[in-house]
C-alpha cells in the first residue's frame, strides 16, 4: 500500500454506493424495512459476492436496500454526512457526491426535499472538518426516456434553485443501451438552458458512439466512465482537443465487467494519449474501494506513474464543478508537487 500526499480528489462518487452498512441496518430495522441477511457483516459479505460475481442484475440488486432506506431527510442528512467523514479521515481535499432526488421520493419527500437534506449533510461535513463537498442531482435512465421524463426535468429544474448554494451540477445515471441515448436531449437542453454544469454516464456498457452523443450533441465536457472511447481513435483525437474529461472508475468497471482487468483497462493509454483522464471510486462500500485503493490499482497494474497520479488529480480540479476559490489552493499544491 502506498501513501498518496497529495491533494485527492472524487468526482463521480454515488450517494447510494457509499453508505455505512452499519447506519443502514440501524435505519432499516428503525423504519421496519426488511434485509435479506440478519447482520450487517453477513450483509458485508453478500455485497462482496454481488459486486463480484459479474452479473449485472444481481450487482444492481445492491442498490434495493439503501434506495429503501434512504427516503427521509434524516437518512439522507446522516448518510451524506457519513460519506464526507469518511472522505475526510481517507483524506480527501474535495468530493463531488452524487444521487438521484427522484429515488427518495417513495415515502413523501419532494426531490427538493430530498436535495435539501443532502446537501445539509454536505455542510455539516464542512462545518465538522476541513473538506470540501459538491453535490451533483442524477437524472435516471430507467430504459425508455418517457417513463420519468417529467421526474427528471424536474430533478433539473429543482436542481437549478440549489446551484451554487450546495449543488454544483446534474448528471444521468442509471441503465445505459436500451434506447439511444440521443433520447435523451431534451434533459441537456433543459440544463444548458438553465446553465447547469452536467456530466453524463456514457461509454461504459455501450460503445464509443455514446462518448460521441454527450459530447456533440449534449454539450458534456465530462463524462462518466467513457472509457469505451478508447476504440474509436478518431473520437479520442476529438475529445483530446475538446478537453473532455473523463470520470474513470476502475474497479467499478471490472465488477461490471465492462473491462476484463485492470491491466487491461484503457486508462493509462488514454492518459497518455492526450485525454484528460481522472481516477474515481463510483460506489465506495459497494464496490469496496477508497481512492487509495484505486490509486493502488493504478500504480501496481494500471501502468500508471505516481506523477501520473497527481497530474490526473490536476485533470480532476480543472474539471470541477465547485467555484474557483475551492479549486484554486488544491492546483496550486498539485502544481508545485509536479514542480510547475
Ligand atoms: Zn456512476
Amino acid at each position: 500500500m502506498t501513501t498518496y500526499s497529495f491533494p485527492k480528489i472524487d468526482l463521480h462518487n454515488h450517494l447510494d454506493g457509499g453508505f455505512r452498512p452499519e447506519t443502514l441496518y440501524e435505519l432499516a430495522e428503525r423504519y421496519g424495512i426488511p434485509v435479506e441477511v440478519p447482520t450487517v457483516e453477513e450483509y458485508r459479505e453478500l455485497t462482496r459476492h454481488r459486486a463480484n460475481c459479474g452479473s449485472v442484475n444481481e450487482y444492481l440488486k445492491m442498490f434495493d436496500l439503501p434506495t429503501a432506506v434512504m427516503r427521509t431527510e434524516e437518512a439522507l442528512e446522516r448518510m451524506t454526512f457519513e460519506l464526507g467523514e469518511d472522505l475526510y479521515h481517507e483524506g480527501v481535499a474535495y468530493a463531488e457526491i452524487r444521487f438521484a432526488p427522484q429515488q427518495h421520493t417513495q415515502a413523501g419527500l419532494t426531490q427538493a426535499d430530498a436535495i435539501e437534506a443532502v446537501i445539509a449533510g454536505a455542510k455539516r461535513a464542512m462545518d465538522t472538518y476541513p473538506i470540501k463537498l459538491g453535490i451533483i442531482a442524477c437524472m435516471m435512465s430507467y430504459g425508455s426516456e418517457q417513463i420519468n421524463m417529467k421526474e427528471n426535468l424536474e430533478t433539473a429544474q429543482t436542481a437549478k434553485r440549489y446551484l451554487g448554494k450546495g449543488l454544483v451540477g446534474v448528471d444521468l445515471a442509471g441503465a445505459e443501451g436500451i434506447v439511444p441515448l440521443e433520447n435523451f436531449a431534451p434533459l441537456f437542453e433543459t440544463a444548458r438552458e438553465l446553465g447547469l454544469p452536467f456530466t453524463c454516464h456514457a461509454g461504459d456498457s455501450p460503445g464509443p458512439e455514446t462518448v460521441e452523443t454527450a459530447v456533440e450533441l449534449f454539450g458534456a465536457h465530462r463524462i462518466g466512465h467513457g472509457h469505451h472511447v478508447y476504440f474509436d481513435p478518431e473520437l479520442v483525437r476529438k475529445c483530446a482537443a475538446k478537453g473532455i474529461t473523463f470520470e474513470i472508475c476502475p474497479t467499478s468497471n471490472i465488477q461490471c465487467q465492462t473491462e476484463p482487468t485492470y491491466a487491461k483497462h484503457p486508462a493509462k493509454n488514454m492518459l497518455d494519449m492526450g485525454l484528460n483522464v481522472t481516477i474515481n471510486t463510483d460506489n465506495q462500500f459497494l464496490a469496496g474501494v477508497t481512492l487509495d485503493s484505486e490509486y493502488d490499482h493504478c500504480i501496481n497494474e494500471m501502468g500508471f506513474t505516481y506523477e501520473d497520479l497527481i497530474r490526473m488529480n490536476l485533470n480532476s480540479i480543472n474539471a470541477a464543478f465547485c467555484d474557483e476559490t475551492i479549486k484554486a489552493p488544491i492546483r496550486s499544491e498539485l502544481l508545485r508537487l509536479l514542480g510547475q
